[in-house]
């Protein structure tokens, strides 16, 4: 688990400038949610938690650690991707724990991680099949799986759901709520989604054009929308 500090995050590509000044506060084992319409740089930013992006002005704080120059690596934190992203010539057992077998962990270490992350999401009896002989919500767990087995103190999710056909975007919303209370992991979630934003998030964050609109619990932002933009874009269902 983590603290995380967003503090007058700039972010400029040359020209450019597309985060202008971001805050946000995020508490240890908080489910937040950054919302918000496409282009309005929620990827933008989660690459920038992540480490994967340098940050142009402003700080970013891990623990009340500065982390503006540690290296992905070094920060603890494990990004999300969509199911899409699996190594398809890899079983599911080697898909999760590539990472750490990469980081030169010892075999049955691996094992015994992946073993686990398999009983936290179902997976056990699907070990060793391959990406295509599963269905799109198992991917999807596949590949939380690779987040998990890392231990991190911090996922990041960016629109890990989008290529999902409804039904099953509706039932990864569950799985994915039950994963954050049974590791009580600070997660930060992407999503252009109000639904997603609603149903999940302790607390959403609203973005627009490189600037924070609101932040605040889905009820809070539902109830007292600060601007007509936040109040519509919560309102109205995608
Ligand atoms: P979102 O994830 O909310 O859709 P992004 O963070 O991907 O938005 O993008 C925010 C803005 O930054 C967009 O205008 C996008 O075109 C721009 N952008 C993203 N990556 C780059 C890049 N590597 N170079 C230049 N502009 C970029
Ligand atoms: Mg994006």
């Amino acid at each position: 688990m983590a603290e995380v500090k967003i503090k007058d995050i700039v972010k400029r590509y040359g020209e450019l400038q597309v985060i202008h000044g971001v805050n946000v506060d995020i508490r240890d084992g908080e489910f937040v949610v950054l919302v918000g319409p496409s282009g309005c740089g929620k990827s933008t930013l989660l690459r920038m938690i992540a480490g994967l992006e340098p940050i142009s002005d402003g700080e970013m704080l891990i623990d009340g650690k500065v982390v503006n120059k540690v290296l992905p690596k070094d920060r603890d934190i494990a990004m999300v991707f969509q199911s899409y992203a699996l190594y398809p010539h890899k079983t599911v057992a080697e898909n999760m724990g590539f990472s750490l077998k990469i980081k030169g962990v010892p075999k049955p270490e691996i094992e015994a991680k992946v073993k686990q992350a398999a009983s936290v999401l179902d997976l056990g009896k699907l070990l060793d099949r391959y990406p295509r002989q599963l269905s799109g919500g198992q991917r999807q767990r596949v590949a939380m799986g690779r987040a998990i087995v890392r231990d991190p103190r911090v996922f990041l999710f960016d629109e890990p759901l989008s290529n999902l056909d409804a039904k099953l975007r509706v039932a990864m919303r569950v799985e994915i709520k039950e994963l954050h209370q049974r590791l009580k992991t600070t997660i930060i979630y992407v999503t252009h989604d109000q639904i997603e934003a609603m149903t999940m998030a302790d607390k959403i964050v609203v973005m627009k054009d490189g600037y924070v609109e609101q932040i605040g619990a889905p009820l809070d932002l539902y109830d007292n929308p600060s601007n007509v933009f936040v109040a519509g874009f919560i309102g109205s269902p995608s």
